[in-house]
């Protein structure tokens, strides 16, 4: 043991910083963990988790009708958003308590208090207005709902923050953004059967997300009751009794209960301290870091959306794990950042690892696409019209797979397993060489016959 505190201190304790502290603590060390809200993060308290629970709530509204198509009467449905909203408490509340134990049983002492850098090796605890030291520090503290600035009535908008804890259903919701969680949450409220509007300043849902995916996302989002507006933003949002009355400025006047302001996340660094040992950061507040997540001081590190590398939970964590393996056992890792499969729980659902059509052609000359898009099985009887689009994109100079989007049931599920043949170098070929699961939508994938379109040094022709 040094002449400090701790060998790690660890400031926030969401996927990064836990998977972190437990870890540095196995190797021997004395780690402490600063929470300021809930130990578990945005993951467990107030994003991935309680939003899947809330995409499981909604989807029941299209299932229940897609039932009588398969014979099933049911007579009467209602939904209480107060008992469910009472389940998934529990169910977060249980995570919570199990996160806490699992870091006690790891011997990593949890400090429910927020956490300040002071100077080097010096940490203020700021809820209990005491110092601390440690010999390295790790900043782990995610990012933040960006927030909407100069706009009159912003202050009646909610957040991803806020949405979990809604006390009643809204009759009516206006979701801005064009992102991930936008597109998810409109889709949930939709489900439950909530009047939506989806409210976007972009061209198209999903930037950076292949072409089709975004524009095939859209219909089916619309075909499932999202009203979907592009290039339109809000000018002014005024209140009355318990409405909201939202105005935009290409002129829609939308009256609604809530207005979820979805439109990205920021690195929460603000009031963190870096200036006073000046670490370096981006323009928008994030941590600079080098491959082993270290920052421009030595001995302070971080991990997670603080980095805005790639925010993800899963990637937050192997950049955890990643530190204490190059730290604490002499063993330098860095994390890849490449073929990064990754689900958005939109109504239906994306699953997608690799290039898009349009990153693809912009790398390689040459390139084939192929794309199914299809009525899954089950809407033969459902009554449902949704479709499904699958679409692999290739290099036809390697047969390298470069991306593979999926949007339908089960897309998310299916891409976990597909990233593993990205990683593992897969060719078209291993594909046509893989027999069919019959029958099942995933068996598209290995009957692409041939290409929909190619391009050749990078001009499209369209008679593959
Ligand atoms: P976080 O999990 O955000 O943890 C940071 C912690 O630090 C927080 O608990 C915070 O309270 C604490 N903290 C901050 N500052 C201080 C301080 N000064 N002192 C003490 N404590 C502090 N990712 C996916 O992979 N799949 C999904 O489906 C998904 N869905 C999402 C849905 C929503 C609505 C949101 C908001 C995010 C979602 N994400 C999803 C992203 C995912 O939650 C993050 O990428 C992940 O939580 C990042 O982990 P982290 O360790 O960097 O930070």
């Amino acid at each position: 043991m040094s002449d400090f505190d701790f060998d790690l201190f660890v400031i926030g304790a969401g996927s990064g910083g836990v998977r972190a502290a437990r870890l540095a603590s196995g190797h021997g060390n004395k780690v402490a963990v600063a929470e300021e809200f809930r130990v578990g993060g945005t993951c467990v308290i107030r994003g991935c988790v309680p939003k899947k629970l809330m995409v499981y709530a909604s989807r029941f509204s299209h299932e229940i009708k897609e039932a009588a198509g398969f014979g099933w009467t049911i007579e009467k449905s209602s939904f209480s958003w107060e008992k469910f909203i009472a389940n998934k408490d529990r169910e977060i509340d249980r995570l919570n308590g199990l996160y806490v134990a699992n870091l006690t049983r790891a011997g990593v002492e949890i400090i429910n208090s927020r956490a300040e850098i002071a100077g080097n090796n010096r940490i203020y605890l700021r809820t209990q207005d005491r110092y601390v030291t440690a010999k390295r520090i790790l900043v782990a503290t995610g990012g933040l709902p960006r927030k909407t600035e100069g706009l009159a009535g912003a202050e009646y908008m909610i957040t991803s923050n806020e949405v979990f804890h809604l006390d009643n259903k809204p009759e009516g919701v206006v979701v801005v953004g064009g992102g991930y969680i936008a597109v998810e949450f409109a889709s949930i409220f939709a489900g439950m059967n909530v009047e939506t509007t989806l409210l976007y300043r972009g061209e198209e849902i999903l930037r950076g997300f292949d072409g089709d995916v975004r524009a095939m996302l859209h219909q089916e989002m619309e075909k499932k009751g999202v009203r979907i507006i592009c290039e339109d933003t809000i000018s002014n949002i005024s209140k009355v009794g318990d409405i909201l009355e939202v105005e935009t400025t290409q002129g829609q006047n939308i009256k609604v209960e809530q207005v979820l302001s979805a439109i990205g996340r920021v690195p929460y660094t603000e009031g963190l301290g870096l200036e006073t040992v000046n670490v370096d950061c981006q323009k928008n507040g994030a941590i600079i870091v080098n491959e082993w997540s270290m920052t421009s001081v030595q001995d302070i590190y971080a991990v997670g959306d603080v980095t805005d590398r790639a925010n993800l939970t899963p990637v937050a964590i192997r950049e955890g794990a990643a530190f204490v393996e190059t730290v604490y056992n002499n063993n330098p890792t860095s994390v890849s950042y490449e073929n990064i499969p990754t689900a958005v729980f939109s109504q239906p659902e994306i699953g997608t690892v690799g290039l898009g059509e349009e990153d693809a052609v912009a790398k390689f000359d040459n390139v084939d696409v192929y794309r199914a898009e299809f009525r899954p099985m089950k809407h033969t009887l459902s009554g449902s019209n949704e479709r499904m689009l699958m679409k692999m994109i290739v290099n036809a100079d390697s047969d390298l797979i470069l991306g593979i989007h999926i949007l339908g049931a089960d897309a998310g599920e299916l891409i976990q397993a597909l990233g593993i043949t990205l990683i593992m170098g897969a060719t078209k070929a291993h594909y046509d060489a893989t027999m069919a699961v019959h029958p099942t939508a995933a068996e598209e994938l290995v009957t692409l016959k041939q290409p929909s379109w190619i391009y050749r040094n990078g001009v499209k022709q369209t008679n593959a």
